[in-house]
């Protein structure tokens, strides 16, 4: 028997980097799994058919994290289809970079929406669901842990937020039997942050280990987290990111 047998796994942003990763560990490790994307309809579609293909019930569903009725719409339809849902995986995000000066209003509302209220609003609907050994697990950053350069001041204010969610978090559904972890990955090889592209050494430079992570290295720890082995970690801060925030 897999560890994750009979779980429901919902992923935001599973259509590519690390939430395809995630999306297909749980999977692997017994999972049904939902994911959910904003543009990437043949990405996503392609995962869940992996997921399909490895036995599990795989299903991509379209729901832009800036809008609340499509986070709420998305959790309600996953509780309906499957009857259950046991673990959400909160890791749609987008970057931002630039210097206060130049971050408008329009940047602070988008990064806002998606990396704050979206995993809020994701939280609030599966809390609705999730009963004794359900888990809740966010991506923060390493940004949000070590400000190693400039220009990451919106970025870092919306995954700090993400600490303050899953600590208290954390302490509300303790007594239900339920986890709530946030993990902090480094600089991770994805479309978001490719390990070829021009800030990558500069990144690199700031690891102990000395360059980029791989999607599947969050994933194997959320696999973890997400384990009965993982029944005794809540409220914590993980990082996986090769030393950067050490
Ligand atoms: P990618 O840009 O490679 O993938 C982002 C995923 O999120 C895609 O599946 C995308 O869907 C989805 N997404 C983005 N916006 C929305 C939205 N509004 N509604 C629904 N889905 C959305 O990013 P990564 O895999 O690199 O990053 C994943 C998470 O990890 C993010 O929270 C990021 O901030 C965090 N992170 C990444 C690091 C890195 O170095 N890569 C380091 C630290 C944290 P679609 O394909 O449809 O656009």
């Amino acid at each position: 028997i897999a560890a994750l047998d009979g779980k429901v796994a919902l992923v935001t942003g599973g259509s590519r980097g690390i939430g395809e990763a995630v999306a297909l560990r749980l999977a692997e490790d017994g999972a049904d799994v939902v994911v959910t994307y904003l543009g990437s309809a043949e990405r996503a579609e392609a995962v869940a058919a992996k997921i399909t293909a490895m036995g599990r019930r795989g299903w991509a569903v379209r729901a832009d994290s800036a809008d609340p009725e499509a986070v709420r719409a998305v959790v309600e339809a996953v509780a309906e289809r499957f009857g259950r849902l046991d673990i959400l995986v909160n890791n749609a995000g987008v970057g931002h970079m630039g210097p206060i000066e130049e971050t408008g209003l329009a940047d602070i509302d988008r990064v806002l929406e998606v990396n704050v209220r979206a995993p809020y609003l994701f939280a609030k609907a599966a809390v609705a669901h999730l009963t004794e050994g359900g888990r809740i697990v966010t991506i923060g950053s390493c940004m949000a842990k070590r400000a190693a350069f400039g220009g990451g001041s919106l970025y870092a204010t919306s995954k700090a937020a993400m600490i303050g969610l899953t600590k208290s978090l954390a302490r509300e559904l303790g007594p239900r039997g339920i986890t709530v972890n946030v993990i902090h990955p480094g600089p991770i090889d994805t479309e978001l942050n490719p390990a070829d592209g021009p800030g990558a050494d500069f990144q690199s430079g700031f690891t102990a280990v000395g360059g980029f992570g791989r999607p599947s290295d969050i994933a194997a720890t959320i696999a973890h987290l997400a384990g009965a082995e993982g029944r005794y970690i809540t409220g914590a801060e993980i990082a996986v990111d090769g030393g950067f925030a050490g």
